[in-house]
């Protein structure tokens, strides 16, 4: 189960998976960060195609084709603003984990890449953050043979040090 994940540093625009998971916002209109760059990588049919949709809940997520993309796929969700864990952020974000994994399964993805969903401008405790993003795609894994790997993509070092430490301490315990 757990040789199926894979953590690493890196763009998730330039991950050759079936899908890379988008933290948007509930618009799905684009925005700053890793939404930002997604939308300027795939190009303006992404964003056509996500005004279609008409936004999506916090916690929720919503598949749109990759366009210019390395990967097929794009899985929009929108994880949660943190405003201190008492407005069930922690269940929202791993939500946001299993609903991903969840439209990726349904569109014959195999391999799918997650960012650090809301520990960027919506200010998620990054190593708690971590934990529910492994725990529920460990969960999931256990449930669901289709898929081959799921990547968390690290942008930067202390991100990459705390997802490591995370995964370890599940491995190990
Ligand atoms: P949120 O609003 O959900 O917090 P952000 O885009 O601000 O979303 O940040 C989410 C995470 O994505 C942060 O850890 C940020 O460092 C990371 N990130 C930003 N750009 C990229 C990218 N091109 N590839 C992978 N991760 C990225």
């Amino acid at each position: 189960m757990k040789g199926k994940i894979r953590i690493i540093q890196g763009d998730i625009t330039k991950l050759q998976v079936d899908a890379i998971v988008n933290a948007a916002n509930n618009s799905l209109l684009g925005g700053g960060g890793v939404d930002g760059a997604i939308h300027r990588a795939a190009g303006p049919e992404l964003l056509n195609e996500t005004r279609k949709i008409g936004g999506c809940p916090t916690g929720e997520a919503r598949a749109s084709k990759g366009y210019k993309l390395p990967a097929r796929w794009v899985i929009h969700t929108v994880g949660p603003i943190w405003r201190g864990g008492g407005q069930d952020e922690e269940r929202l974000l791993a939500d946001c984990y299993r609903n991903s994994l969840t439209a990726a399964v349904e569109r014959g993805a195999k391999t799918v890449a997650f960012p650090a969903i809301s520990t960027g401008v919506y200010g998620f405790p990054l190593k708690r953050a971590a934990e529910i993003a492994m725990k529920e795609t460990i969960g999931f894994l256990e449930n669901e043979d289709s898929l081959n790997q799921v990547t968390f993509v690290c942008f930067g070092d202390e991100a990459l040090r705390t997802y490591e430490e995370v995964f370890s301490g599940l491995i190990s315990p």
